[in-house]
């Protein structure tokens, strides 16, 4: 297996990262998950925007695009398989923390993981811990990523495959790695950024793809609709049959079935929508 690292394919057993790396440390670090798909990434300009947009949140400096797009072109060449997911992290690298970082250019890392379809639903949990919109890190893409940890392996221990949270104000906000849709009254709502969610590039592609509404909803809403999607860069649109024990008979149930058709149909035609 191939990695790309300071600048170059290396060996993943031979490849070193500084044990003082920030984001080994502190979490001083922001990452992308990228689909690919025999050997090609899927919507890869959105993802490189988003890191760069993550990165400038945490005073890192902007991640060459140039770079970032010929690593994934090489990982992916090194690595054929015809589904992967393409792991970039960049991180502050082991200079000083803060915005001078001194000589010391940050680190960027692709890997190539491997991945399987997503099955067509899943059971989801809420969990009592909460987003913080107004935080310092809402909406990055960081590898402070523990508390998303946490939370999932509280759903497994619950037989579900994700967790949602809500946000301070009780508002419903997102998954563990995911968004999160509802659908009431025939018509399909997510909530709004500013809810603290992650600007997800599935949910915006879903969400212009079928027409949904960017809503603000308390996180009980959850308790009445007969249909709850997620969309994530490996799940797609995928429907839930379950939250926290309350059975979603029948699901994907019809608007959610053709949310997942619209969204294979159009991913499927356009590799970077
Ligand atoms: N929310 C969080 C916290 C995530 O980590 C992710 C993806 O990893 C998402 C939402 C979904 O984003 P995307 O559709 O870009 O994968």
């Amino acid at each position: 297996m191939k990695i790309w690292l300071d600048g170059g394919l290396q060996d993943t057993e031979s490849a070193r990262v500084s044990v003082f790396d920030h984001g080994l440390t502190v979490g001083d670090g922001v990452f992308e998950t990228v689909k690919a798909v025999d050997g090609r990434p899927f919507a890869l300009t959105r993802h490189l925007d988003r890191l760069t947009r993550s990165a400038r949140g945490l005073g890192l400096p902007d991640p060459d695009h140039d770079e970032v797009r010929r690593a994934c072109a090489a990982v992916l060449d090194a690595n054929p398989a015809p589904l992967g997911r393409l792991r970039i992290t960049y991180t502050g690298g082991h200079g000083p923390l803060g915005s001078d970082r001194g000589e010391h250019g940050p680190t960027l890392v692709v890997a190539l993981g491997e991945t399987t379809r997503r099955p067509d639903s899943t059971a989801v949990i809420t969990v009592p811990w909460t987003r913080n919109e107004r935080g310092a890190l809402s909406g990055l893409k960081t590898t402070s990523y523990a508390e998303n940890v946490v939370a999932l392996a509280r759903a497994r221990e619950q037989g579900a495959s994700e967790a949602l949270f809500g946000n301070t104000v009780g508002q419903l906000c997102e998954g563990t790695g995911s968004n999160v849709f509802v659908v009431l009254d025939g018509e399909i709502h997510t909530p709004p950024l500013a809810s603290g969610c992650l600007a997800g590039i599935t949910r915006a592609l879903a969400a212009e793809w079928t027409g949904a509404k960017e809503t603000d909803l308390p996180l009980d809403v959850l308790e009445r609709v007969d249909e709850i999607f997620l969309t994530s860069t490996l799940r797609d649109v995928q429907a839930v049959h379950r939250v926290d024990g309350r059975e979603l008979p029948g699901a994907p149930g019809p608007v959610t079935a053709k949310a997942m058709r619209i969204f294979d149909e159009r991913a499927g035609h356009d590799l970077d929508p």
